[in-house]
């Protein structure tokens, strides 16, 4: 059983989102990977860290180095959203708020199709964006990025996913990012490709684990 392994690795990932753990946790587990997952809600309560960046990556950064500074662990965190080559790569790093600090997913998608009312469809081409980045305490280990194209319906389709997913078509796949079952969205997603470029640099971290910085020893990034 993963849990008796002597050389078990701790992997804090920064998100309270218990979906995006299973699905890290998914990964893993297929790959038979020993290592103890956690996520926000599994540690002592640590400042929020504040998405302030202009761009995915640097988010990406500033999350894994805050959280495993604030909790001394190797940690993973992502930054993710929808780029509209029409709307000169918006909402991008603003998706989850584009239609204000607290808009949920319907006001966004509303703002968006009154954005692109006049875009016709040939136009409409668009991008789901993911970055990853993997820390210690003050040092980053690993950043990787992928996406996925598509392009942005004028009415929403489908009632799986979250987010952007249901303006989201895929014409290779004739449906949009709604209408995909769980296992298939993460086969195809800008965040299941990304975690699975990111796999290997968590897979070569075990044989290194007497090397973990010790908590305190590091400096505040
Ligand atoms: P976060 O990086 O998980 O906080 O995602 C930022 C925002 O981007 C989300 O609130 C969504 O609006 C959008 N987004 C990111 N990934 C997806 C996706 O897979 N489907 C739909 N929307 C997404």
């Amino acid at each position: 059983m993963m849990h008796d392994l002597p050389t078990q690795l701790k992997l804090l990932v920064a998100t309270t989102n218990a979906g995006k753990l299973r699905e890290i946790q998914h990964e893993l587990a297929a790959r038979q990977m020993a290592v103890a997952l956690l996520g926000l809600r599994d540690i002592p309560p640590v400042p929020e860290a504040v998405e302030d960046q202009p761009t995915f990556i640097g988010n990406a950064i500033k999350k894994a180095l805050h959280y495993a500074h604030h909790s001394g662990l190797l940690t993973l965190a992502d930054d993710s959203g929808l780029c509209v080559d029409a709307l000169n790569g918006a909402p991008g790093v603003y998706s989850a708020r584009y239609a204000g600090p607290h808009a949920d997913d319907a006001a966004n998608n509303a703002k968006l199709l009154q954005a692109l009312a006049h875009v016709p469809p040939e136009r409409r081409t668009g991008r789901f964006c993911c970055v990853m980045a993997l820390a210690f305490p003050n040092n980053m280990v690993a950043l990787v990025t992928d996406q996925v194209e598509g392009v942005l319906l004028h009415a929403p389709r489908g009632a799986g996913g979250f987010g952007y997913d249901p303006l989201f078509f895929m014409p290779e796949l004739n449906c949009t990012t709604a209408e995909l079952p769980i296992g298939k969205k993460s086969e195809i997603s800008h965040r299941g490709k990304a975690l699975r470029r990111m796999i290997p640099w968590i897979e070569m971290l075990p044989a290194a684990g007497a090397c973990l910085p010790a908590r305190g020893a590091e400096v505040a990034p």
